[in-house]
């Protein structure tokens, strides 16, 4: 193949992905990822993933994509922006549990698959021998650092991927193959001297710029941690409302300010908002929960999960 057929490749597959809906589309030639494992595993070995082994696990995957799909030669970064421009209740509304942003409407699981597979199917259109292998979040890929190689964004200082173009408010989809491309510039970094996100953490859970400790993180208590964990006192006296994840670091984000209503209907608010009533689920049974949340983030912490976060947050009012 020549280089000619590379770029015009290149461009015709991120015209694909930008009809297709994808914010943005960056592409990475495969390497082994030697420095930002370093940075990873030391953060595995200080234990802040806290209770998530399977972090632990696939490094030698994680490091090398190569041993997911051999003869790979690409990493394709694509960005769904999920912004919606509506709000939370008023902090003094001790009623409701704040739902992080990314849970207001369908799951992105069931949404950016079956446009990845779209995008791969017009890899294999330009390059009929290509193969290729996709994840949402789904596999042993390190997609926030792809994200930055394909020069989508950088990594801020609360260790999500920020893009100077929109903000923080978006998922990230990554598409394996052994197709070559004509390759992107990695991103620099624009936190600057901000720290916005580490002062108004109110769990101190970004304990230096990039590492954020999960065991002392609101999201991952509420969504991650199995139901039969207590939330520990320290971080359930500084909920601040959050019944479901977590978006004080982000909502603080100056680069947010740029953030634009995605074009993606599925990612609106569904019927319940972007709040639930503690009464509300302290009632709810089984068959509630499984057709109000089908299809939805929240599903993920089950009901029992959903109960624990609410009747934490219900005893931390009571305290104030
Ligand atoms: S999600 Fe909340 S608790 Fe976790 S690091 Fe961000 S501000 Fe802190
Ligand atoms: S709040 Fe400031 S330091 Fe934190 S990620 Fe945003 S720009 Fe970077």
């Amino acid at each position: 193949m020549t280089q000619f057929h590379h770029s015009a490749a290149t461009k015709a597959l991120k015209h694909k992905a930008r009809a297709l809906g994808f914010s943005d589309c960056g592409i990475a030639a495969v390497e082994n990822l030697d420095k930002e494992m370093q940075f990873y595993e030391s953060w595995v070995q200080q234990g802040y993933h806290a209770s998530l082994g399977y972090m632990e696990r696939n490094l030698d995957k994680r490091r090398d994509v190569s041993l997911i799909l051999p003869g790979a030669q690409s990493v394709i970064v694509v960005t769904q922006n999920y912004y919606t421009p509506h709000r939370h209740p008023p902090k003094e509304d001790k009623s409701a549990g704040k739902i992080s942003r990314y849970a207001w409407g369908d799951d992105y699981h069931d949404v950016i698959p079956l446009k990845l597979k779209e995008l791969s199917a017009c890899i294999t259109e330009l390059y009929p021998d290509a193969a290729t292998k996709y994840y949402t979040d789904t596999g042993p890929v390190m997609e926030k650092q792809w994200a930055v190689r394909a020069g989508v964004g950088w990594q801020g200082k609360h260790s999500n991927i920020i893009s100077r173009k929109y903000g923080s408010w978006f998922f990230l989809g990554i598409i394996i193959t052994t197709a070559q491309f004509v390759y992107d510039r990695p991103m620099e970094d624009y936190c600057g001297t901000c720290t916005a996100c580490i002062e108004y953490c109110p769990t101190n859970a970004i304990v230096e710029p990039g590492i954020v400790d999960a065991g002392a993180c609101i999201s991952y208590w509420t969504i991650e941690a199995k139901a039969d964990q207590c939330i520990p006192d320290r971080i359930a006296s500084t909920m601040e409302g959050w019944v479901f994840g977590c978006d004080i670091c982000q909502d603080v984000c100056p680069w947010n300010r740029f953030s634009k209503e995605t074009t993606e209907q599925s990612f609106q608010p569904r019927s319940f908002g972007t709040s639930l009533p503690i009464g509300l689920i302290k009632e709810m049974r089984q068959e509630e929960f499984s057709a109000m949340f089908r299809k939805s983030p929240i599903k993920r912490t089950k009901l029992a999960g959903l109960l624990r976060n609410a009747l934490t947050l219900e005893r931390n009012v009571s305290h104030d």
